[in-house]
């Protein structure tokens, strides 16, 4: 029988290899961004077009490659920065496998420029799926300029399976960040689809940290300090009470690459305990340094995991200075009485004699007598519901219902009721609403009672308009008297170009305006007042989640977003024609029954429901 066992030839090896290293444009330009730092390069810019759909270029002024060199670069396991295996063991270099540029080569059209110091000449090479089509001489400034174009065109299958451009350039984002963030000492540029997104000059890593996320971050920080035999630990935590309820700014480093360890994330999360609002999450920028020999970075081909060997002492040193840190700020004690605020009754106004605290109790109360309440003498500063309570023990569902209907102080007269069903143009209104501690619509229904829900209502109605108006294309927006001009941070601002247009088809009208900063002329009609910026950064911060995002599931989750924010919120004081114009539009819903998130707006209480609460 003929043997069958065959080597595989190299650019289909390449390609294999490929999809180790290169998964999407993300992981080409964090491996171009090291390998330009790892040349000692002081000035890195980057260039995308397309979030590196088509073009993903990185040049630097680093010392540059020989013509043989420049050659040799694309082979599968050339590289300079090891020549024994032992080397491996003290790598502080970014790259070491020499997979990077080979790998990219095999999935791309691949141009490179590179000049040494003191050569004259340069180098150029032009290379597509790993078949070199052009070598020779050029004139060009020392440093290296790599181009990658096209990326994935010989793998279409890898190509399909690329994100949304908005997806796609968030990861890039993510990767430039890590690397700049690693290097504040080195100048950085990034420009996608022309403009400019960054631009960070050689800075120390305070500087650094607030040029990337936005001036704001400068009063969040506190330092950390803490050097020890085993390791060298520093950088900064942010303040608690700045701490997001979306995963914030996260970042260990470790001999100045980024780095994943769940480990040492929570040993910082300890750090901040009882310090924190529950679900909410802190910042922190933590550069650790380390003896190589201590560590094993190379267990993960894009090596943002990483093994060490005394886990559990770093750990503890971790804890422990950021702990010291965040209490030498000053921060724990002033939060502590911040927190204890929150249970303490509130201090009476200081013009005011202190009083005995007691029972407020209205004399003039009667459950039973069908009056208006005067208002504002529903209850004192420190009075409960009024205490008129039967003495035995009621079940959950009375107690509830009992604090309830307490609230219904203005069940008017009949011939009031009669008089009010005229709304103040005369029009007939057909059904008498209440609201109920500003957030329940209540009416009769049969014979029984229908409770509901006026924000999550709201957000329904909101929420069908939205995706109806998306869907049929014809928007109702409102010009703004004066438009409104929007700053966003650098990290933030090519999300919210990725948005714009999606944010027209809800009918937002608006541009960009350059240096981050966007200008709104008009708003959808259906947003009535709201702080438009905030409502922006809100979608943004929501949007950094994403994960998948085809294009509909992009305007299904905005369209949720939108809906809940301009939605009407508790304490909205509503008027008898809103109440019933809400009810109304509630109905004309396709599911008036949850709003979109997939919670009840509606509650139907029987009469049957009614008699077992009274039993
Ligand atoms: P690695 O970084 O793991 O060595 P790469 O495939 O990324 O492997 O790069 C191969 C070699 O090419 C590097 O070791 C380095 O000598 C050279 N090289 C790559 N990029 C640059 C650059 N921007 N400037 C100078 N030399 C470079
Ligand atoms: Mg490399």
């Amino acid at each position: 029988m003929a043997d069958i066992i065959r080597l595989l030839p190299d650019n289909v090896a390449n390609q294999i290899a490929a999809g180790e290293v290169v998964q999407r444009p993300a992981s080409v330009v964090k491996e171009l961004l090291e390998n330009s730092v790892d040349a000692g390069a002081s000035e890195i810019q980057l260039v995308v077009q397309e979030s590196g759909k088509t073009l993903i270029q990185v040049s630097d002024n680093g010392k540059g490659m020989t013509e043989t060199d420049a050659r040799m670069a694309f082979e599968r396991h050339a590289t300079s920065k090891i020549q024994k295996a032992e080397d491996i063991f003290g790598i502080i270099t970014k790259g070491f496998r020499g997979e990077a540029l080979a790998s990219i080569a095999a999935v791309s059209k691949l141009h490179m420029r590179t000049r040494q110091a003191d050569s004259e000449l340069g180098t150029e090479i032009k290379i597509a799926a790993n078949e070199v089509e052009h070598q020779d001489f050029c004139n060009c400034p020392q440093g290296t300029s790599i181009s990658v174009r096209s990326l994935f065109y010989n793998i279409p299958a890898r190509r399909n399976f690329l994100k949304s451009n908005q997806v796609e350039l968030r990861h890039i984002i993510d990767e430039f960040e890590r690397v700049a963030l690693a290097h504040p000492n080195v100048g950085f540029r990034f420009e996608h689809n022309n403009n400019e997104l960054f631009h960070l000059p050689a800075s120390t890593l305070r500087q650094r940290i607030v040029n990337i996320f936005g001036k704001k971050f400068n009063e969040k920080l506190v330092p950390v300090y803490e050097e020890t035999d085993l390791l060298r630990i520093e950088g900064f935590v942010g303040k608690p009470e700045f701490a997001k309820k979306t995963r914030g700014e996260q970042f260990f480093f470790v001999n100045f690459r980024y780095i994943r360890n769940g480990y040492l994330h929570k040993a910082v999360q300890k750090a901040f305990e009882g310090l924190l609002q529950p679900d909410s999450h802190p910042s922190y920028f933590l550069y650790l340094e380390i003896d190589p020999a201590r560590i094993d970075v190379n267990i993960h081909p894009t090596k943002t995991e990483i093994k060490f060997e005394d886990e559990r002492a770093i750990h503890s040193i971790i804890r422990t200075s950021v702990k010291h840190s965040l209490g030498q700020y000053n921060i724990a004690p002033s939060l502590d009485f911040e927190r204890d605020q929150q249970f303490a009754t509130p201090p009476p106004p200081s013009d005011r004699p202190i009083e005995a605290p007691g029972v407020y109790v209205d004399p003039s109360f009667n459950p039973f007598q069908k009056k208006e309440k005067p208002s504002g003498s529903a209850q004192g500063q420190w009075s409960s519901q009024p205490t008129y309570q039967d003495k035995r023990p009621t079940s959950k569902e009375s107690e509830e219902w009992e604090s309830l209907l307490s609230q219904i102080p203005e069940i008017p007269d009949v011939d009031q009721q009669q008089e009010s069903l005229l709304s103040t143009d005369g029009e007939m209104v057909q059904q008498r609403y209440l609201q109920i501690g500003k957030k329940y619509l209540l009416k009769t229904h049969g014979e029984g009672l229908m409770l509901i829900h006026q924000g999550r209502a709201h957000q329904r109605v909101l929420y069908e308009k939205i995706m109806a108006s998306l869907q049929n294309q014809q928007v109702a927006s409102q010009q703004l008297l004066f438009p409104q001009q929007l700053n966003f941070n650098s990290s933030d601002y090519p999300i919210i170009l990725e948005l714009i247009p999606s944010l027209r088809a809800m009918g937002f009208d608006l541009d960009e305006f350059g240096q981050n900063e966007i200008v709104v002329h008009g708003i959808p009609l259906f947003l009535e007042d709201p702080s438009l910026s905030d409502l922006l950064h809100q979608i943004i911060e929501n949007n950094k989640d994403f994960q998948s995002s085809s294009k509909d599931d992009l305007s299904e989750k905005m369209a949720r977003k939108m809906a809940k924010l301009a939605a009407l919120k508790v304490g909205t004081v509503l008027e008898q024609k809103a109440m019933a114009h809400l009810v109304d539009e509630l109905f004309a819903c396709s599911s008036p029954y949850h709003s979109p998130d997939g919670k009840p707006t509606i509650i139907n209480l029987a009469l049957g429901d009614l008699d077992k609460t009274f039993n």
